[in-house]
């Protein structure tokens, strides 16, 4: 992979751990084997691993197996189905998506914009496959990617949310101009026939079991809220971008595993419906669920033309 300038789009030239481009003048580091984009200005600050409570490094270690899941579980068989092996994790979180998929053959990269996660790829195998920079501004050549991945994070751009100390969100006036500008950057390093896929929350569908004042607790939301994109948001969103590109909803049948719900008695309720529901989904006469307001974790594929 030769990186690419986020702002010239002019392949960069190497230093030591660093990586210089001759257009603008701009050095961006490379210590401790990540390649870091950010100049600094990342969305989350985190001074050191000093300042974790022992209950946020308990919340962090139980992300490994969800990551682990949706990419082996959900994830690999569309990869086979697509042929693809060159694959983007955007949004990589705590990078263990990307070792997955390397160590299963792929030719995997991921990419987050957070301090946290460049100091927990410390621990990654293959962290110089994990990039720090912004989604809307890679450093990734046109067309590289066969297949790019992104879970759970369009629904946090162009949005505002708080934490004070109940749960609020609120979209800033050019929410669609930064959506439309990630999924153009997506679309911009996946190749002509390629796939972008975009999971998140169903902002149609009336709870949102993923973002609440604690951790797996359901909340309420209007469909006016702004946050949480429906269906028909993202195709718009990708036709404005592309007209002729394809955009499809699949089932989440194997995406959500109700880990964290599952400890709660109305995830236990829920998870065995839920389950039969999205894999009935997976099949011809109830596909069209997959893009309904009956759905609550919207997966939607982009065919790139
Ligand atoms: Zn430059």
């Amino acid at each position: 992979m030769t990186f690419l300038c986020p702002y010239c789009r002019v392949p960069l030239n190497s230093a030591v751990d660093a990586l210089d481009c001759s257009q603008c003048g701009r050095r961006f580091s490379t210590d401790g084997a990540t390649p870091d984009f950010s100049e600094g200005h990342y969305y989350d600050s985190f001074s050191g691993p000093g300042e974790l409570t022992p209950n946020a490094i308990s919340g962090l270690e139980q992300e490994f197996a969800g990551t682990i899941s949706r990419i082996r579980e959900f994830y690999e068989p569309l990869l086979v189905r697509h042929g693809a092996k060159t694959v983007l994790d955007c949004g990589a979180g705590n990078g263990i998506g990307v070792d997955t998929l390397v160590d299963d053959g792929y030719d995997a990269w991921g990419l987050d914009l957070s301090a946290l996660r460049k100091w927990q790829w410390q621990e990654r195998k293959h962290r110089e496959r994990l990039v720090v920079a912004d989604a809307m501004r890679t450093p990734f050549p046109d067309g590289y990617f066969d297949v790019v991945l992104s879970s759970g994070v369009i629904e946090h751009i162009g949005v505002t949310e708080y934490r004070d100390p109940t749960y609020r969100v609120r979209p800033l006036p050019e929410r669609d101009d930064l959506r439309r500008a990630f999924l153009r950057e997506l679309m911009r390093v996946c190749r002509p026939e390629g796939h972008v896929y975009i999971d998140c929350p169903n902002g149609s569908f009336p709870i949102d079991f993923w973002h609440g004042t604690t951790v797996a607790e359901p909340r309420f939301h209007s469909w006016t809220e702004g946050f949480l994109p429906a269906f028909g948001e993202i195709r718009r969103l990708v036709r404005s971008i592309r007209s002729t590109a394809g955009v499809e909803a699949v089932s989440p049948f194997g995406r959500l595993r109700f880990r964290q719900s599952r400890a709660r008695w109305f995830g236990r309720l829920l998870a065995t419906p839920a389950e039969a529901f999205f894999q009935a989904m997976n099949h011809r006469p109830l596909r069209w669920l997959a893009s309904s307001p009956f759905n609550p974790y919207l997966v939607v594929r982009i065919d790139v033309t």
